[in-house]
């Protein structure tokens, strides 16, 4: 069951970093000025772009968001204005999604992750664990959570899991035995797209989810470019579920499900500007090729006319298809470099932050799924408590029945009793034990007896104890898994810190209702200029209606100034992607050339006959090769008294009664026959090929081929034959004769 709320659009926020020590030498001077090419109005939520390049009279771009961060915005106000909102929305249920989008370079992952070691410079990811989990700590305490974290990466088009436990190898921090593994994307009516086998960890705390992200980050695929030395060459996904059972109204347990979605993207920039070749520029068409699929996805959701949003077109639109036009909350950030030099990228990621900002969702509470794991967990835990009671319900149940040896006394209920009872009965059967060895009355066969009885009752009292110290250690663990709210978590914050974190929240949610009635305010302004002008006189018209002619033909630059921008823009993406698909052209070729020159036909033939494509991954597979029974040829059933099938001349050659060295095996003995050398005695040449008329290589032949070595072969059942060894000019009359009754 879901609760709907109305449709909200994506909320889409800029941040200008300052410009770094490289830039700022270069840019002093230049038109951008000190600042760079970007000037950002916070009040208004405004982003002025100015051309480097620009000609005389060329209008600005003005483009306008739900806010914007200049260089000396501090991480907090970002958090404070835009994040929080979002996270408060996800501990009440709804699926909440950040991502950050930008040119490499331009501080996407400094947003999300910033310095982690810094408070002041902590990003948007680490700020978010704290403030989940102090939330959660300052909730109601008959609210129980359970918070869950997932950590993978998108490089390359294939899903890695970075917490997979394969690839940290235990106990020994930095050291990977091997890269992470594939995962597939997955989609289900329930829970939409998913990624298959993704490894999820249970948090307790703080600690632990930092601990976490650091084993992700280890693993993480980055590289250094010509524009950033660590840039991130994939783009990377943190995944938090909190699970809240609360009893409801209705006096029975309800979950919401809220998941957070922490995205750093990689870097959108042109592959020329990074100075990438290789592996790397493989990297870069790849990311570029899931950016630009970003991009048709945003096109098509903020045209709103377009039926099909191409979500399929890359494993991150897959994966973002719940946040693009779906059921979860967004904020998008978009980060830019104040260098001119960069003045492209810097209008593309406005242009691209800007068309985000039309695509709406349905936001709704994810209540009672089916999948929940805090359910399990509840469940769990109830069952090992039932089998404590039970446990603790036996040992008293056999007290009062006053079996032998279990007549204490008392009523006592909890561990600590059912602990105390097990050891004085221990000590009652040791006691016993002992009388029974003292007892000189006794006879030995009896004592035997005695005692053996005694030490099963000793046993089973072990493995009673064993059994449940096993069930509490499990209850434990299940329940200190499940937080609390209001206790669990000791919040550490005074009140006055609390105080001043509210009254910083206020200011925030102040000024940016501020900033939208202004946003308000300039449209409306825009729209009521024509009906508020009354004119006294002719020339006072003329004045006003030149001043708005210009005002529009200024507008109307602009807009021509953008289709021309969006023209160009168009063509340099097709030629990268004209670029792309060349050198891909060219890869394509140099395989086909190998296929086929290098691999038989026949085989070639066989391969593409197992190849199906899987729709689902976009992959093409192997069919498994399980041959039909048509196919199937049937072992030979075996000769009685053999080990396997024999053959009819090994049949033969057994019954000969030869050795049977080799029977088995059925081995020929190949055997190279001690032939006679080939030089001949010339007196016994016929007179016609005398010497003095040199024989032709023809004339020779049947002397040669006579003189041929035979290799010749026998089975492991011949009898062994005695080398004959032949003189030079007896051989060739009687080899003649001997091959024909040697050779088999
Ligand atoms: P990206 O992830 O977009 O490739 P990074 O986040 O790695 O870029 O940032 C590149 C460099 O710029 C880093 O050294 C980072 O510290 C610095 N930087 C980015 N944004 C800011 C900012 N707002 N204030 C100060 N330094 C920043
Ligand atoms: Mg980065």
């Amino acid at each position: 069951m879901s609760k709907v709320k109305s449709s909200e659009t994506v909320k889409v926020v800029v941040r200008c970093r300052p410009l770094n020590r490289k830039e700022a030498a270069g840019v002093t001077g230049t038109p951008g000025g000190r600042g760079g090419i970007v000037e950002m109005d916070v009040h208004r939520g405004q982003v002025v772009l100015r051309n480097p390049r620009a000609l005389p009279g060329e209008p600005q771009k003005t483009f306008t968001f739900d806010s914007v961060y200049d260089a000396s915005s501090r991480q907090r106000d970002l958090y404070d204005e835009t994040v929080r909102p979002l996270i408060h929305s996800v501990l009440d249920g709804f699926n909440g999604t950040i991502f950050a989008y930008g040119q490499t370079g331009t501080g996407k992952t400094y947003t999300m992750q910033g310095a982690w070691l810094e408070p002041e410079r902590r990003g948007v990811i680490p700020n978010a664990f704290e403030h989940v989990f102090t939330q959660i700590s300052r909730s109601p305490a008959d609210r129980q959570y359970l918070v869950r974290a997932s950590y993978l990466e998108i490089y390359r088009e294939e899903i890695r899991d970075l917490l997979d436990p394969n690839v940290h190898t235990p106990h020994v921090p930095n050291v990977h035995t091997q890269s992470p593994h594939t995962l597939e994307l997955r989609e289900s009516p329930e829970s939409g797209v998913y990624v298959r086998d993704l490894t999820s960890c249970v948090c307790k705390s703080v600690k632990e989810i930092e601990e976490l992200m650091n084993l992700g980050n280890q693993v993480r695929s980055v590289g250094a470019t010509d524009m950033n030395e660590h840039s991130s060459r994939s783009h990377t996904l943190f995944l938090i579920t909190v699970e809240c059972s609360q009893t409801g109204p209705d006096g029975r347990q309800h979950i919401r499900v809220g998941r957070l979605n922490l995205v750093d993207l990689a870097g959108s920039e042109r592959q020329a500007k990074t100075g990438v070749r290789g592996e790397r520029l493989k990297e870069a068409a790849k990311i570029n090729l899931s950016l630009s699929a970003l991009g048709n996805v945003i096109s098509a959701l903020a045209d709103g006319r377009s039926g099909h949003v191409p979500y399929r077109d890359s494993k991150l639109t897959r994966l973002l298809q719940d946040s693009l036009g779906g059921n979860a909350k967004t904020v998008m950030v978009a980060t830019l470099g104040p260098a001119p030099q960069h003045y492209e990228e810097t209008l593309t990621t406005l242009r691209y932050a800007n068309r985000a900002k039309n695509i709406k969702n349905q936001p709704r509470v994810n209540e009672d799924p089916k999948d929940a794991l805090l359910r399990e967990f509840q469940k769990e835990i109830a069952r090992l408590r039932a089998q404590l009671s039970h446990r603790e319900g036996r040992g008293k149940h056999r007290k009062e029945e006053g079996e032998e040896g279990w007549d204490r006394e008392g009523d006592e209920e909890g561990e600590e009793e059912v602990e105390k009872e097990r050891k004085l009965q221990k000590e009652r059967l040791e006691e016993e034990n002992k009388a029974i060895r003292e007892d000189g009355s006794l006879l030995a066969v009896e004592k035997q007896r005695l005692l053996g009885e005694k030490e099963i009752m000793m046993g089973d009292l072990r493995k009673e104890r064993d059994t449940t110290e096993q069930l509490t250690a499990k209850y434990k663990a299940m329940e200190s898994k499940l937080l609390v709210g209001g206790r669990n978590i000791m919040d550490h914050t005074s009140e006055q810190q609390k105080t001043l974190e509210t009254r910083r929240q206020e200011i925030a949610e102040q000024s940016r209702r501020e900033r939208e009635i202004l946003q308000q305010v300039m449209v409306q302004d825009e729209e009521t200029l024509e009906l508020r002008e009354t004119f006294s006189s002719l020339q006072q018209e003329v004045e006003a209606k030149t001043k708005k002619l210009k005002k529009l033909y200024a507008k109307l630059q602009c807009v021509k100034a953008e289709i021309q921008d969006v023209n160009d823009e168009h063509v340099r993406s097709r030629q990268e992607l004209e670029q792309t698909q060349n050198q891909l052209t060219r890869e394509l070729k140099f395989k086909y050339l190998i296929i086929e020159n290098f691999i038989p036909p026949e085989e070639k033939n066989k391969i593409l006959n197992r190849l199906t494509l899987d729709p689902e991954e976009d992959q093409w597979k192997f069919q498994l090769l399980t041959p039909s029974e048509s196919q199937m040829k049937k072992r030979l059933a075996s000769a009685v008294g053999y080990k396997r099938p024999i053959s009819q001349y090994a049949r033969v050659a057994l019954a000969m009664g030869a050795h049977s060295r080799y029977r088995a095996e059925n081995i020929l003995f190949l055997e190279l026959d001690m032939s006679p050398p080939t030089t001949v005695s010339l007196d016994h040449w016929p007179s016609e090929v005398r010497p003095n008329c040199s024989p032709s290589p023809t004339d020779n032949a049947p002397y040669r081929e006579r003189a041929t070595r035979v290799r010749k072969s026998r089975s492991w059942c011949q009898a062994p034959r005695a080398i004959t060894s032949s003189s030079s000019t007896v051989s060739l009359a009687t080899h003649s004769t001997a091959t024909p009754s040697t050779a088999q």
